[in-house]
């Protein structure tokens, strides 16, 4: 998708904190982080949110998860405790329309 920012980072074409990357996905520090550990998981097929996956995206998002606790291990933060969060759509605050995981980390987290 040329106007998507997520399609442009995974393709080089815009910067950004590359924290992993492998074959499916990568992960990238947050541009507006909102724990001192804030990245987000991003499947490098194009896939608008959660609503809409299909069958096939099983393996994928299985493996978006196995990504997660990798990178939660490497960044110190398994043993104090992460959250993992999708937005879904307009009312859940879903501001880029590229699906991707967020992993928070490295405080208390108060937030629901
Ligand atoms: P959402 O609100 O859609 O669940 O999350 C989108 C996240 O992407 C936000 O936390 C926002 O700060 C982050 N974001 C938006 N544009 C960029 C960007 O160009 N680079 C990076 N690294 N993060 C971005
Ligand atoms: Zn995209």
């Amino acid at each position: 998708m040329s106007d998507c920012i997520f399609c442009k980072i995974i393709n080089k074409e815009t910067p950004a904190d590359i924290v992993y990357e492998d074959n499916n996905c990568l992960a990238i520090k947050d541009i507006q982080p909102k724990a001192p550990l804030h990245l987000l998981i991003i499947p490098k097929k194009h896939i608008l949110s959660v609503d809409h996956l299909d069958s096939e995206d099983k393996e994928l998002i299985g493996e978006l998860f196995l990504v997660a606790q990798k990178i939660a291990r490497e960044q110190g933060v398994a043993e104090t405790g992460y959250r993992l969060l999708f937005n879904v759509g307009k009312d859940a605050g879903q501001t880029v329309d590229h699906l991707h995981l967020h992993i928070m980390g490295g405080e208390k987290l108060f937030f629901a």
